[in-house]
C-alpha cells in the first residue's frame, strides 16, 4: 500500500502508532490542518490521547486490533521506531505506513543501522558487534579504549549504555545488561553534538531546519539551539549528508540525525530516529512550519512547508524532577514574553522523565539559551 500517491485530504483520519509526547504535537498539527487523529498504544489517557478523535488502547502484538485501527485511518504513521515489525506489516496491508518499515527495520537495531551507514559511505565511528562474551576482546581492539557499549536494540535516552576502559568493565557491563547483542563504538571526544532534522516528501522533495546543538544531562537531552554554533562548511556537510541519508532511505516523512562534530572538524553520524525529535520541538516557534506539520505534509503527500526560522531559538526539557518541591511556578516563567511553555498532559511526574518544554527566540541562539535557561531556574518553587 506504499505506492499511493494522491494526497490524503483534509477530513481524512491519520493513524498513530505511540501515544507520547510526539503523538500529541503531531496531533495538534494535524487537528489545526483539519484532519482527524487516530491513536493507538497500550495505555489510556495518554498525551497523544487527549488531544485525538480516538484513542485506542490494546497491545502492539494484538494484529486483529492493529487491522481494525489500519481499517479506520487513511495513512498510519508513528511516534516511536520500536513498534514491532508485525505490527507495522499488518497495518501496511490496509493503508501507506509512513516512513515505511524498511526504514524502521534499519533504525530500530543499532547494529544495523551503524552497518547500513557505514556501508553506504557515511561517517561513523568506528564500531564492533558484540553477541557473546567472547567478542568483548576483538571489539575493544577494533575501537580502542575508551569505548561505549550500548545494547542494539531498546535503548533511548542513555538506558542500555555504559562507558568501559577494559575488558573486565565491558565483560561486566555485557552481563549488567543480560548478555544481549550489544554494539562497541569507539569513544568520541566531541566538540558539540548536533541534529538535523528533515524531511523528504511523497514526491521526492526534500527540507531541513540546518544545524541544531543539544546539550545532554545524565544522557538526556536538556538543551537545544538553534542555529548550532558551527561554521558553514561544516553545516554544509552535514546537510548534505541529511539529504543523502533521506534518499539512500527512500523516506517519506521526518528523520532526525544526530551527529558529533570532533574536536579536528570531522563529522560523524551517532544516530537515527524516523519521526520528529526532542532537539526539533524549537520548530514549534521558531519556524514557518514545525517538525509535526511537516510530519503531516509528508505523510499525506502534500507539498513540503518552508523551513524557514522567525529568528534564532533555544529549548529546554522540563523533567519530572522540577515538580520535587511541588508544582512549578508556571506564572513567573509565562512572564518573560519570549518564552512558550508546552506541557505534555502527563499526571505523574517521575524523576528524569519528559513532561514539557519551554522554547525561547532571540535575536541570537546564545541569548535564546539564556532566556530560556532563566526561564526554568524561574520554575522551582523557593521554600
Ligand atoms: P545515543 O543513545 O547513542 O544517542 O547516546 C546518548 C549520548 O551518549 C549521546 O548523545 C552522547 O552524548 C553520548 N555518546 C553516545 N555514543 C557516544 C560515543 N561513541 N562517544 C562519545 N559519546 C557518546
Amino acid at each position: 500500500m506504499s505506492g499511493r500517491s494522491q494526497p490524503i485530504l483534509p477530513g481524512a483520519a491519520i493513524g498513530v502508532l505511540g501515544s507520547g509526547q510526539l503523538g500529541r504535537m503531531f496531533a495538534i498539527a494535524a487537528r489545526q490542518m483539519g484532519y482527524r487523529v487516530h491513536t493507538f498504544s497500550p495505555e489510556t489517557d495518554t498525551p497523544t490521547g487527549q488531544v485525538s478523535d480516538v484513542e485506542i488502547a490494546a497491545s502492539y502484538s494484538d494484529l486483529d486490533a492493529v487491522r481494525k485501527f489500519a481499517q479506520g485511518v487513511a495513512a498510519v504513521t508513528f511516534e516511536f521506531e520500536n513498534v514491532p515489525a508485525a505490527c507495522v506489516e499488518a497495518a501496511a496491508a490496509f493503508v501507506p505506513v509512513r516512513p515505511g518499515g524498511a526504514v524502521l527495520h534499519v533504525t530500530q537495531n543499532r547494529l544495523r543501522e551503524k552497518t547500513f551507514l557505514a556501508s553506504n559511505g557515511f561517517p561513523t565511528t568506528v564500531f564492533a558487534p558484540v553477541r557473546r562474551e567472547a567478542d568483548l576482546t576483538p571489539a575493544l581492539a577494533a575501537t580502542g579504549l575508551p569505548a561505549i557499549l550500548k545494547t542494539a536494540s531498546s535503548g533511548y535516552d542513555g538506558k542500555g549504555q555504559a562507558k568501559v576502559a577494559s575488558v573486565d568493565e565491558a565483560s561486566r557491563a555485557f552481563a549488567d545488561c543480560g548478555s544481549q547483542e550489544m554494539i562497541a563504538e569507539g569513544f568520541v571526544d566531541f566538540e558539540l553534538e548536533f541534529s538535523v532534522v528533515l524531511a523528504r516528501g511523497l514526491d521526492g522533495s526534500f527540507a531541513h531546519w540546518g544545524v541544531i546543538q543539544n546539550q545532554h544531562k545524565h544522557h538526556i537531552l536538556d538543551l537545544s539551539l538553534a542555529p548550532a554554533r558551527m561554521n558553514a562548511q561544516a553545516t554544509n556537510r552535514a546537510v548534505d549528508i541529511a539529504r543523502a541519508l533521506a534518499e539512500k532511505l527512500e523516506l517519506i516523512g521526518v528523520l532526525c540525525i544526530e551527529f558529533f562534530l570532533t574536536k579536528k572538524g570531522d563529522i560523524l553520524v551517532n544516530e537515527l530516529a524516523p519521526r520528529p525529535h526532542n532537539s526539533g520541538h524549537l520548530t514549534i516557534n521558531a519556524s514557518r512550519t514545525s517538525q509535526f506539520e511537516q510530519q503531516l505534509r509528508a505523510v499525506c503527500g502534500l507539498p513540503l512547508g518552508s523551513t524557514e526560522f522567525f529568528s534564532a531559538a533555544a529549548m529546554v526539557n522540563l523533567l519530572g524532577d522540577l515538580w520535587r518541591n511541588g508544582e512549578p511556578n508556571w506564572p513567573a516563567a509565562c512572564a518573560l514574553p519570549d518564552v512558550k511553555l508546552h506541557l505534555y498532559g502527563k499526571i505523574e511526574p517521575r524523576p528524569g522523565r519528559k513532561m514539557g518544554h519551554l522554547t525561547a527566540l532571540a535575536e541570537t541562539a546564545d541569548i535564546a539559551a539564556q532566556t530560556v535557561l532563566l526561564a526554568r531556574g524561574k520554575l522551582q518553587p523557593v521554600i
